[in-house]
């Protein structure tokens, strides 16, 4: 008989100890509760999150140790996203390019964002998958968890994400390849397309290099970037328009005083 053999865990406490033991960084993210529950109708599957508790079913101490972690981690997902609002997370979905629902898209097979999301989370902070397999998931975990702002992110997020270009990653450049430079930032210009910028090496005094990354366009985004800029534009006009006006209005104004103090010199 193997009596070294790890004990699993019988009651909320034991197996909370060591989870946040196993995963500290959710620790700050803790339900309020856990309870055991006995189940019964067996309708409910392992676990589920009721507002900010978690309820444990029968089921749930018959896995493994870590599906166990991935369930419970789940649950506290969909909490964290419950408090960030479903609507708010939709519309960070469309800054993310993550279309929440195309359910054959959906990460882990997952069939609604709810769930999506739930083991999004779990992955983010047990294995790191979520990253590696849907990058933009990753970042949407990010936005709900208040760790990164979505817009500026997103090219880079996808950049990093193909594994091929990293900030840091010695590139050759130019014309004829022949330049040297580190990658030091991922951006979008004006046109909303993905850029990086090149630190030249050796620096010296020269300037660093800004460049696209594609040589096509995505016509929708760049279309979006000029209709914005038309909007703007237009806007900037039409302010100055009723700024002319009201100058033009104010020296009307003022014109019949110049017309009194010639009264009075008159006078
Ligand atoms: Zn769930």
């Amino acid at each position: 008989m193997n009596t070294a053999a790890p004990r699993k865990p019988t009651t909320p406490e034991e197996f909370l100890k060591g989870f946040f033991r196993r995963h500290p960084a959710l620790k700050a993210h803790a339900p309020s509760k856990v309870v055991a529950k006995s189940g019964g109708s067996g309708a409910h599957g392992e676990a589920r999150q009721h507002g900010s508790e978690i309820h444990l079913f029968p089921k749930f101490w018959e896995l493994s140790p870590d599906t166990q972690d991935f369930v419970f981690a789940h649950e506290i997902g969909h909490f964290i996203l419950s408090e960030f609002g479903l609507s708010k997370a939709i519309d960070v979905c469309k800054s993310l390019d993550i279309d929440p629902w195309d359910s054959d898209k959906l990460p882990f097979g997952q069939f609604n964002q709810d769930e999506a999301f739930a083991d999004s989370f779990a992955s983010y902070f047990l294995d790191g998958d979520v990253k590696r397999r849907y990058p933009p998931w990753a970042s949407l975990v990010e936005v709900v968890l208040g760790k990164s702002k979505p817009a500026q992110r997103v090219a880079a997020r996808f950049l990093v994400a193909a594994d091929y270009f990293q900030i840091g990653n010695i590139v050759l450049y130019g014309r004829w390849k022949n330049h040297r430079g580190k990658i030091i930032r991922f951006d979008q210009d004006k046109y909303g397309n993905p850029i990086v910028e090149i630190e030249p090496i050796p620096k010296g005094r020269k300037s660093n290099k800004i460049m696209g990354l594609f040589k096509f366009w995505r016509a929708d985004v760049k279309e979006k970037a000029l209709a914005e800029q038309a909007a703007q534009k237009a806007k900037q006009e039409a302010e100055a328009a009723t700024d002319n006006a009201m100058k033009l209005a104010d020296r009307m104004d003022d014109e019949p005083d110049e017309d009194d103090n010639d009264d009075d010199w008159e006078g």
